[in-house]
């Protein structure tokens, strides 16, 4: 599967990139703007992402922001609800625990940092990105 991560921290770049390498290929930005570009470039090149992991405190357009309109354009796209990008929402603190629960609708999962990688393929087996 293709895979998204954005990230501003290299070094949480790195780690996700690799606790997923195994289950696919991942393209990696910095920032939610570019998130946004390589999604649409993926649709483009009709190579769309299975899964995009964001996190939350970016700069230029922050995780909850790039979530929203990553909606809007698979809703413009006619894209199903149940064939839209899997999201996985990475935060810092335990505190936007709230504010993440009202993206619920919107975003797949949720997880806190500093991330496990036996608690990220257990969220991609829940969200049935991954076989069990
Ligand atoms: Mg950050």
């Amino acid at each position: 599967m293709r895979i998204l991560i954005a990230d501003d921290e290299l070094i949480n770049r790195q780690i996700l990139q690799g606790m997923l390498k195994d289950y696919g290929d991942s393209d990696v930005v910095v920032n939610g703007r570019e998130a946004i570009d390589a999604f649409t470039m993926a649709h483009e090149q009709k190579s769309p992402y299975s899964l995009i992991c964001l996190d939350i405190m970016m700069p230029v357009m922050d995780g909850c922001e790039t979530l929203l309109l990553i909606r809007e354009l698979e809703k413009e796209m006619k894209i199903k609800k149940a064939d839209r990008v899997k999201v996985i929402m990475i935060t810092a603190v335990d505190r936007p625990k709230e504010i993440l629960k009202s993206y619920t609708g919107e975003c797949s999962a949720y997880m806190i940092k500093p991330i496990n990688k036996k608690a990220l393929i257990k969220q991609l087996k829940d969200i049935g990105l991954l076989e069990e």
